[in-house]
């Protein structure tokens, strides 16, 4: 199964990601956790895009299109993927739709609200990707990932500031892209208020239904 995870920054997409991946043995991409990891070593498309990740800024379709490719040629891919954090835009769904057939679009569905107080609440893991949210969903051990308990950190950009400015991002860039998969009639909207178990049922069983 080839699917794409569309939501505004916590809306659940990580969270809902992981129960897809193990429910239907999928491989997760998330472009966001691919440049984090590259601004965290330090390479030279990590300093290239450092600014604009750290802003909630969209990183160019050219550098994200690049990733993708090259992250789609990799064995684990072949069993099917859930991609989250692209694409975030049209222009990208556009380009997309000449790389690869997709299957399902799930649109997770939160009230801005709901988003800025989970996103200055999260927890990441820098090494898996799992989040935590210190009130809704805490790890385990307090500060390690339940995962791979490796140490979680806040996410530069799951500030208000950034959180306001990535969720303007989110309105501009990526409901065009929503109406781009409706009209395909490839879109599965839930409704992210819901609890997290629910939100994982309504996915799985608008996929198999
Ligand atoms: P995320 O973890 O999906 O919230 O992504 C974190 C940041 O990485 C975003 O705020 C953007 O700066 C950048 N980013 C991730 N995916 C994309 C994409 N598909 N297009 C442009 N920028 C992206």
């Amino acid at each position: 199964m080839k699917l794409v995870l569309v939501g505004a920054p916590a809306a659940g997409k990580g969270t809902q990601g992981s129960a897809m991946v193990k429910h239907f043995n999928l491989t997760r991409i998330s472009t966001g956790d691919i440049l984090r990891e590259e601004v965290a070593r330090g390479t030279e498309l990590g300093n290239t895009v450092k600014d604009i990740v750290a802003v909630g800024g969209l990183v160019s379709d050219e550098i994200i299109m690049a990733i993708v490719e090259e992250r789609l040629k990799e064995d684990d891919c072949a069993k099917g993927f859930i991609l989250d954090g692209f694409p975030r835009t049209r222009v990208q769904a556009q380009l997309f739709e000449k790389m690869e057939d997709l299957d399902r679009v799930v649109y997770i569905h939160v009230p801005d609200e709901a988003l800025l107080d989970r996103m200055t609440a999260r927890q990441t893991c820098l090494r898996c990707g799992a989040t935590y949210n210190r009130i809704h969903k805490p790890a385990k051990k307090k500060g390690f990932c339940d995962v791979c308990h490796h140490k979680l950190i806040q996410r530069s950009d799951d500030t208000v500031e950034a959180g306001l400015q990535r969720i303007v991002t989110f309105h501009a860039a990526s409901e065009p892209l929503v109406a781009f998969y409706k009209e395909k009639g490839l879109l599965l909207q839930v409704d992210g208020t819901k609890p997290i178990t629910e939100i994982t049922e309504d996915i799985i069983k608008g996929l198999e239904g």
